[in-house]
């Protein structure tokens, strides 16, 4: 099982600029030498960061929140593959040969975040130091998560998605409750809303959630995660720094027949 709230969740100084992980790993010197680049600014949701196919000018060091690395289809719609929060950055899926981003990054939920000039951040990873140690080790995390997620879309079903996105929701924003539209978690999750209302209604049917006008609230954390699917745990490792998630509980698949025999409804 990942991280629970009762966990003590990665730490960071809170003194602005290096509230971001991977900052506040920076030895002193390393640091010292980017700080003039850094920019603290606000990002409000649905902000869009970066879209495929344009150059990257910035690259992004949430500080609180979260963001989404989205694949984008041709005909609009957008998928989730990856989150980032105070453990990574945002901007390293790209083709660094031509300066442009492949993936979109759209903000999930207000945050303060460092902006570092795509020049500046290039120019300290040629250095081959710390810079480039850390952020070179994210890169490979964000690999792993995006393989899962790549994995958890081509074979679990939007119950079990929908919930391991819950979990994580509850994680990185540190509340039970949080927005969330049919609209937004069907593009997210790459299904219909139709899909997300009736998933929704079988969850809170079955007394994991409840969701009202916008907002979704997570009322039993505990059966909402053996409803989810594995990749909650693998990711949740992921963000955490972990290798391996903590070994997943035998009694999940008992626990999910258990809330769909409770929502009375056939799968
Ligand atoms: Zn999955």
């Amino acid at each position: 099982m990942a991280r629970t709230r009762s966990d003590p969740a990665p730490t960071a100084p809170s003194d602005g600029k290096r509230r971001n992980l991977l900052l506040a790993a920076l030895p002193p010197d390393d640091y010292a030498r980017i700080d003039p680049h850094l920019e603290v600014v606000p990002l409000r949701p649905r902000q869009m960061l970066h879209q495929p196919g344009t150059p990257i000018r910035h690259f992004y060091f949430p500080g609180d929140g979260f963001c989404s690395q989205l694949t984008v289809l041709a005909d609009g719609r957008m998928v989730e593959v990856a989150t980032v929060g105070p453990e990574g950055v945002v901007g390293l899926l790209g083709d660094p040969g031509h300066g442009t981003v492949t993936s979109a990054a759209m903000v999930q939920a207000p945050c303060v975040s460092v902006k570092m000039p795509a020049a500046a951040f290039q120019r300290e990873m040629n250095r081959r130091g710390a810079f480039f140690d850390l952020v070179s080790a994210y890169r490979l995390a964000l690999l792993r998560f995006i393989m899962q997620s790549t994995a958890c879309n081509a074979v679990h079903t939007a119950e079990e998605r929908l919930a391991r996105w819950l979990l994580s929701a509850q994680d990185r924003l540190g509340s039970d409750q949080f927005p969330l539209t049919q609209e937004f978690a069907a593009m997210m999750l790459g299904v219909t809303r139709p899909t997300v209302s009736d998933v929704a209604a079988t969850l809170q049917r079955a007394g994991l959630i409840t969701c009202r006008r916008g907002s979704v609230t997570i009322v039993d954390r505990e059966r909402l995660e053996a409803a989810a699917c594995e990749c909650y745990a693998i990711t949740a490792a992921i963000v955490d720094g972990r290798q391996q998630p903590r070994p997943f509980r035998a009694v999940r698949h008992n626990a999910l027949r258990a809330v769909r025999r409770q929502a009375l409804v056939r799968f």
